[in-house]
């Protein structure tokens, strides 16, 4: 389809087009579209008398909450570029973060889940913050402080606002190294989440429960932003708590519930116990991120009527790669990421850059206008992520299907070969995962004087369940390709993760080291 240009545009334009629609539910609060818009106006006048404007950049450190979109959109108007952040971090992390942005405001809570935020980044140095703002206790303060909704310097910043202009850095999760920051503009925001909205049947006045954390691409882009684009009521959710979006399905009616599995089998689970619950209104749910059985896509389908159950494959570098399709069968939606989006192209190559056949693994790479402008402050990185011809090197190994639908086997940088047979770390995890005493495992390759590599597996036990190594090694064997199996075992208490929850199998392999 063809998008507004920048975000502002699409909650501008939303504001025009459905004025006194519900745009926003909170707690029992409602906003229209057009109330909205003016709190967004009113915030960039905040923005632009504390001197914000193009090329700043303002951090946003908070859950999803209401306030979080307007703060965004008043940036977006100002010019400014928002660094949202993994409300998880600890100060360091955050600091780490705000430095390399150079962000001049941060938005913070004074309390969430028995935190303050600002007492975590006492200490830090922080030499381009000007101020921070609670987006919970100072926020109408801080609007206040600007010239509200009719202030002219709003619509000489929005008559400034390109598609070109950089709307977020967000930051990688850092499975593989330090976090990088990854510019993108508004008009690859608009028309991917856009294109991305389409193809999930995100419809004109669905209620959108956003369980999905807006410090994500995931949580924002396909969250809120879509919602502007194409007429949906968002909802944002702040905790997740089973009982609390069991509440806001049967009370909103929600329609549109994108998620991690784990969710869906809460619901399930909840519909077993009292079949009186109402879910009925439910209609999609995107999810991915982690493996779905084809048993659950049509429990959901079937038991909790959500005709649409859509599995994808995205990365902070170009936002959605590809996405199944609506009518796809349960063994697709749960064994691949889908079809390339609209005007994306995606190749499937060995070492030197040549096409692999269908079915056979190799690194994805991407081409369109989804991919990154690049990171911040680093060219080396950026050229070495984009080549020449404007291919971005994904480091994800997979396979392409003749159908042409995407499957993720794992990340290049964790592979390793042992005896000349290509190992796939996630594969193997998959494998161990079903040994009845293992809770969570995670593969490394360690260097092997006859095999080159073999693997190790570092093994956290279900809660009074026992096994050992040797133990476990034997039961690899038996239910494994013989260079699959893990020639060490490590039964360790707890695995190293990032803040997303993302196994870190580079600190492993330090650990080993
Ligand atoms: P870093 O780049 O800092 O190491 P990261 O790659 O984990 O961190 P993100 O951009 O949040 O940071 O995650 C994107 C990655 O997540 C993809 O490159 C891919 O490896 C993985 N991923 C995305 N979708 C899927 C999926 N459907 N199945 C399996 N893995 C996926
Ligand atoms: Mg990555």
């Amino acid at each position: 389809g063809t998008w507004p240009e920048t975000i502002p545009a699409a909650a501008k334009a939303a504001a025009e087009r459905w004025p006194d629609r519900i745009g926003l539910i909170e707690g029992e609060e409602r906003w229209t579209y057009a109330q909205l818009w003016a709190d967004a106006r009113a915030c960039a006048s905040a923005m632009l008398a504390q001197d914000v404007g193009n090329g700043d950049r303002i951090g946003i450190w908070a859950p999803n909450c209401r306030a979080w979109i307007i703060t965004a959109l008043g940036a977006h108007i100002a010019g400014a570029a928002i660094v949202p952040m993994n409300t998880r971090f600890k100060g360091q992390e955050a600091a780490d973060i705000l430095r390399r942005s150079h962000a001049k405001l941060v938005f913070t809570p004074k309390e969430f889940l028995g935190t303050d935020y600002q007492a975590l980044l006492a200490g830090e140095e922080l030499p381009d913050l000007r101020e921070l703002i609670h987006i919970d206790s100072g926020f109408n303060a801080f609007v206040a402080r600007g010239k509200g909704a009719d202030d002219p310097a709003v619509d000489e910043a929005l008559a400034r606002l390109s598609g070109d202009d950089v709307s977020d850095i967000i930051f990688t999760s850092g499975t593989t190294g330090r976090p990088k920051g990854v510019l993108t503009t508004h008009r690859q925001v608009v028309q991917t989440f856009g294109d991305w909205a389409v193809r999930v049947d995100l419809r004109e006045g669905d209620n959108h429960l956003i369980v999905n954390p807006f410090f994500h691409a995931f949580g924002y882009k396909a969250g809120w932003v879509a919602c502007l684009i194409r007429g949906a009521t968002i909802i944002p959710m702040a905790v997740f708590d089973g009982a609390e979006m069991i509440r806001q399905i049967e009370v909103n009616r929600v329609n549109f519930l994108p998620g991690p599995p784990t969710i869906y089998v809460t619901l399930l689970h909840e519909l077993a116990i009292n079949p009186a619950h109402d879910f009925s209104s439910l209609r999609g749910a995107p999810t991915g991120a982690a493996p779905v059985a084809p048993a659950l896509v049509e429990r959901m389908r079937n038991e909790l009527g959500i005709t649409n159950v859509v599995n994808g494959y995205g990365m902070t570098e170009c936002g959605v790669i590809s996405m199944t399709r609506q009518g796809d069968d349960a063994e697709t939606i749960a064994y691949t990421c889908g079809y390339p989006m609209p005007g994306m192209e995606v190749r499937c190559v060995d070492e030197d850059g040549r096409d692999m056949p269908p079915g056979q693994a190799g690194e994805f790479w991407v081409r369109g206008p989804s991919v990154m402008k690049g990171y911040l402050d680093d060219p080396q990185a950026t050229a070495e992520a984009i080549d020449a011809d404007g291919w971005l090197h994904t480091g994800d190994i997979g396979t392409i299907d003749a159908r042409g639908y995407l499957a993720i086997t794992d990340r290049k940088k964790d592979m390793f070969i042992s005896g000349g047979f290509n190992c796939y770390p996630a594969e193997i995890e998959k494998l161990l995962a079903a040994h009845p005493a293992i809770e969570s495992v995670a593969v490394i390759g360690i260097p092997d004087d006859r095999m080159g590599e073999v693997g190790k597996a570092f093994v956290v036990l279900r809660p009074g369940s026992e096994a050992d190594e040797a133990g476990i090694i034997r039961w690899a064997r038996e239910n494994m390709a013989n260079y699959k199996v893990p020639r060490k075992v490590a039964l360790v208490d707890a695995l190293p993760r990032n803040a997303g929850g993302k196994v870190l199998r580079d600190a492993l392999r330090e650990l080993e080291a």
